[in-house]
């Protein structure tokens, strides 16, 4: 059984999914936190994020790795825990830039489908029921108002420490949708055969009882 769940940043597409997975004795796939572990290792290594010779190579080089833990789902970059890291207003940008370049992808595909082939997941992203996993059993696409996901990531920033503004973190969320959404490859879009979820207004254990429904 393969579940997937696309929708654009800040939709709930992490938090929903890794319940729904876990109801369901499945196994949660991130793939965002994919492309941010190779966001990371880019800022740190000091290369230009849109060098697609460059970013590729380091891609090949490196590993990574989705562990699952207690506090939830764990990211290790050629060995090294990196999940307090990736969730930085910088690496988010810097990771819609590497996965906007067409090697890459390629890449992540072949690593995404291999992870895959575990057994019954839930896999959330951008693309993955319109390319990763096309003949996925389910397909959901989550999505809420652009105002209540900035709020909703403002949030989240804010009980991890970072200082960050609503009207900030707004313009850099849309400016993330736009580049998801308008790239040439994979862009985010919603499967023709995947069912809409508006998480606006709705609390978790609401969309959660929808998505289940719909999987059931
Ligand atoms: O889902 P999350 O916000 O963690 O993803 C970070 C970035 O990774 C997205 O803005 C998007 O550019 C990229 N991404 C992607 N395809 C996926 C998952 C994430 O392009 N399947």
């Amino acid at each position: 059984m393969k579940i997937a769940i696309d929708g654009p940043a800040g939709a709930g597409k992490s938090t929903v999914a890794q319940i729904v997975a876990a109801r369901l004795g499945y196994i949660y796939i991130d793939t965002g936190a994919m492309y941010r572990a190779l966001a990371w290792a880019v800022i740190r290594s000091g290369l230009p994020a849109d060098d697609e010779e460059a970013v590729s190579r380091l891609l090949s080089q490196g590993t990574i790795e989705l562990r699952r833990t207690e506090a939830g789902q764990g990211v290790l970059w050629k060995g090294r825990d990196i999940t307090a890291q990736i969730r930085t207003p910088e690496v988010s940008n810097v990771s819609s830039i590497v996965a906007s370049l067409g090697k890459v992808r390629e890449q992540m595909l072949h690593l995404q489908r291999e992870l895959a082939r575990q057994g019954s997941v839930v896999m959330d992203g951008r693309d993955i029921g319109t390319h990763v996993l096309p003949d996925a059993d389910v397909k959901i696409f989550l999505t809420a108002s652009l105002e209540e996901r900035a709020k909703r990531r403002v949030d989240e920033l804010h009980a991890k420490g970072y200082d960050v503004e609503y009207e900030t973190l707004l313009a850099e969320l849309e400016e993330r949708d736009r580049r998801d959404s308008e790239r040439s490859v994979a862009p985010l879009r919603r499967a023709k055969d995947a069912h809409l979820v508006d998480t606006t207004g709705k609390s978790i254990e609401e969309v959660i009882d929808e998505i289940l429904k719909i999987c059931l």
